[in-house]
């Protein structure tokens, strides 16, 4: 069959390895999974209990406006309901801006390593994709900025970044788009919002006041659990959303999806906890790489990136081993290092003493 040309140069999204395949393949009957960066507490117990009270006829099609979960979102973040946007995922909303402001003879601009969907859709597209190394894992804003042409229509801001942990903070982020030039939209892709403990990070929504080329990515699959939902959302101007609403699917949200992300909004409490829990634990690995003289990058998110005297790879696999599925480094674009999803405080225990076997 002839695909597009650019198809088969690309590789279908590898997934990690499912909990029951390595169970099986490596005689364990215990797997702790820190690869993906999910909640490891689940959901807040509140949505749990709500998702039993599901009544809804599962032969209808889900409200394609998703109008209950606009309204709480809307009034949560206190924006206007035409000024978002809901997709299967953020995922999802990344693949709408690509496809909806990228084409042959137009280019992008994003860090490298970040978060890989942006250059994949990009690249689907037809665009260019200019890649700026990050820095001691932080987004190099003025060579960004150097990149952007008349031809660049879309720069990606992971903020944390993912796989670095690195966030932007306000100053940095106001002064890169004080001089952004306006045709380009600046996506934030703020993923691990709920994480985020810095003072200075930048209340990104205030910005959407002065600025109608800004789009914020955030999801439910992160800090609230609810990742196996596939809820994300975006949050921009008027005129953005209506051009990614032309090409939306009508139904790209599910009803029992939107019911779960809105009750789980509910829970600010929950959220609270889950934050503080992880950064406490987070501690704990960072006083762990300092005794073993590992560098890490700084994080703000619910994931650490270790860097290591040896491989990476052969890491994970002899952590696998044992049980536990990280991500090498060298898979996301980093040389000897591995990036760790913070778990319970028991499993890192477990998990700290098995590193420090690794490197004997
Ligand atoms: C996990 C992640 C997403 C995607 O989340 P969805 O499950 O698709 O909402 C987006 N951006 C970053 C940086 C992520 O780490």
């Amino acid at each position: 069959m002839r695909t597009k040309d650019i198809i088969p140069s690309l590789t279908p999204y590898k997934p990690g390895k499912t909990i029951n395949e390595v169970k099986k393949e490596r005689g364990l009957s215990k797997i702790v999974k820190l690869a993906s960066n999910e909640n490891v507490y689940g959901p807040s117990p509140l949505v749990l209990d709500k998702l039993r009270e599901f009544g809804q006829d599962f032969q209808l099609y889900p409200d394609g406006y998703a109008r209950e979960l606009r309204e709480r979102v809307s009034d949560h973040l206190d924006v206007n309901r035409d000024q978002l946007i809901f997709g299967a995922g953020s995922d999802e909303i990344v693949q709408m801006l690509c496809r909806t402001y990228l084409e042959n003879g137009s280019n992008t601009v994003m860090a490298h390593p970040t978060f890989p969907q942006y250059k994949h859709h990009a690249v689907i597209e037809g665009a260019e994709v200019r890649e700026i190394p990050v820095k001691n894992g932080y987004h190099q804003l003025d060579q960004m900025l150097e990149a952007i042409d008349d031809f660049t229509r879309i720069v990606w801001l992971c903020t944390p970044n993912n796989p670095t942990g690195c966030y932007i903070n306000e100053e940095q982020l106001l002064s890169f788009i004080k001089q952004c030039p306006e045709h380009v939209l600046i996506v934030l892709d703020e993923a691990y919002y709920e994480y985020v403990m810095a003072d200075d990070y930048p209340d990104s929504l205030s910005l959407l006041e002065n600025y109608q080329n800004i789009m914020i990515l955030r999801t439910f699959s992160k800090a609230y659990g609810l990742a196996g939902f596939r809820v994300g959302y975006g949050i921009s101007s008027q005129e953005v959303i209506r051009h990614l609403n032309t090409i939306r699917g009508p139904f790209n949200v599910t009803s029992i999806g939107q019911y779960a992300a809105l009750n789980a909004l509910e829970d600010q409490d929950y959220i609270r906890k889950v934050r503080q829990q992880n950064r406490k634990i987070q501690g704990q690995v960072e006083a762990f790489c300092r005794q073993y003289y590992l560098a890490y990058d700084p994080s703000e998110t619910n994931f650490l990136l270790i860097h290591l005297p040896k491989s990476g790879l052969d890491v994970s696999d002899q952590l696998l081993d044992e049980g536990f599925i990280v991500r090498a480094g060298e898979l996301l674009g980093i040389e000897q290092s591995i990036r760790v999803t913070i778990g319970k405080e028991e499993d890192m225990k477990e998990f700290m003493n098995v590193l420090s076997k690794c490197l004997e």
